[in-house]
């Protein structure tokens, strides 16, 4: 995916950036926001809210679709899958890459114009598992 348009790269911006790629927790504007207090003690979370927003809109990041409460919001601008705790709500990466060209599929099946389809997975992660376990 391409950047859509030039974005000004304020130092703010830039930081918040940085912080996300090195992250693979798909972290919310609040998680953000704690984060980015350590370095930036000035920071407020509208400020962390709204570079995400332009950031994502710009194509630079991506904002996730998954369920939940809350957006969250991903460094990672490749193409790959999600997967969402039912219980805590923590999202994971899955690369599954399907086999044939689901688009091409669906654009057969209807009038629509196809562009993309998102794919996602819903389970239990490990640290729920082990809640659950140590419960039963
Ligand atoms: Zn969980
Ligand atoms: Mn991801």
């Amino acid at each position: 995916m391409e950047a859509k348009n030039k974005l000004r790269m304020t130092k703010q911006r830039q930081v918040i950036l940085e912080e996300l790629r090195k992250v693979k927790t798909h972290p919310t504007a609040d998680d953000m926001y704690q984060m980015l207090r350590k370095k930036m003690p000035k920071i407020s979370l509208g400020t962390v809210y709204r570079n995400l927003e332009i950031l994502s809109e710009s194509g630079i990041i991506q904002k996730l679709d998954v369920g939940g409460t809350q957006k969250r919001f991903d460094g990672d601008i490749s193409i790959h899958s999600h997967v969402r705790c039912v219980d805590c709500g923590r999202v994971g990466d899955i690369d599954v890459t399907p086999k044939y060209n689901l688009e091409a599929e669906a654009q057969k099946m209807t009038d629509f114009m196809i562009f993309r389809h998102r794919l996602e997975f819903t389970g239990l992660c490990p640290i729920c598992q082990h809640k659950k376990k140590a419960t039963a």
